[in-house]
């Protein structure tokens, strides 16, 4: 069976994100989601290198699989500008971090439900927390597959810098449809400084100083979004998975567009 491109999946995942305030009954947190694909091809046998050593490989998900789905759903400006002042992150953006969980896992399904209308299973993980907790890294990093798949480009910030910018949430799935390469990038790097401009605006916006440069400190963060979450006593009626921060990503030169795309 054929019938599905990277335009219906698109306009599908569009029409998703725009209804789901009504069905919340708020005005929601996201602008319109971008949508990458990729073929599984050679390209992610580099996933154990680039990721972590136990990466999952997208035919472990469905050996069938032939393409690699990867979305992005952009946060609003004001969601991200309530989010900049402080150390400790928002009540706003601790809900919107398990609101946009469920519309990943949910949005993912949906596609996964169209695609199979088609005549094509597909492969989900889910949106979080997919994590070994020691090592703190994913075992399926939908951010390594969003790179992968040109969506993105990685920052100083080890966020995915879209041409919507990095302060949103990523989702992806594969699925044995041949959808082809549809990248969305097109500047080698998207993060300024790795483009060698002048910037440490994420460096200097960390509380914890666990971005440089050469690395992240994982750990140093990780601990810092639990202890945002068992110090908040507005996140006390969140859900214990309410890991969030988000100070790397608010009102930076990379927030809400590619930066190098305008140099
Ligand atoms: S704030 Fe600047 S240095 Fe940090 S990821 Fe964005 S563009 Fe790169
Ligand atoms: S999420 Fe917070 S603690 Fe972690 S690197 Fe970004 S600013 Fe630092």
């Amino acid at each position: 069976m054929t019938g599905v491109t990277v335009e219906t999946l698109r306009e599908f995942a569009e029409q998703y994100v725009r209804e789901e305030p009504s069905r919340l009954g708020t005005d929601g947190w996201w602008r319109t989601p971008l949508l990458a694909t990729a073929p599984v091809d050679e390209r992610f046998s580099q996933l154990p290198e680039i990721a972590s050593p136990d990466h999952l490989h997208p035919h472990d998900l469905l050996a069938t699989a032939k393409s690699v789905i990867v979305f992005f759903l952009p946060f609003k400006k004001d969601l991200v500008r309530g989010n900049k002042d402080g150390d400790r992150p928002s009540r706003n953006w601790g809900l919107s971090y398990v609101q946009t969980n469920d519309l990943i896992n949910r949005l993912g399904a949906a596609l996964g439900d169209l695609l199979e209308a088609h005549g094509f299973q597909s492969g989900l993980t889910p949106a979080t927390h997919n994590f070994d907790e020691v090592k703190l890294m994913a075992r399926w990093s939908h951010k390594h597959l969003g790179h992968l798949a040109n969506l993105g480009r990685f920052g100083v910030h080890h966020l995915l810098i879209t041409p919507e910018g990095c302060a949103g949430r990523l989702g992806s799935l594969v699925t044995e449809a041949e959808l082809g390469d549809n990248p969305l990038i097109d500047t080698e790097e998207a993060c300024l400084a790795k483009a060698g401009q002048e910037c440490q605006k994420c460096i200097e916006a960390c509380p914890l100083d666990a971005l440089s440069e050469r690395g992240f400190e994982r750990r140093t963060c990780w601990e810092w979004l639990k202890d945002n979450l068992a110090t908040l006593d507005y996140f006390s009626d969140l859900p214990d998975t309410t890991h969030v921060c988000g100070k790397c990503a608010a009102l930076m030169p990379c927030s809400f567009n590619n930066p190098v795309a305008s140099l």
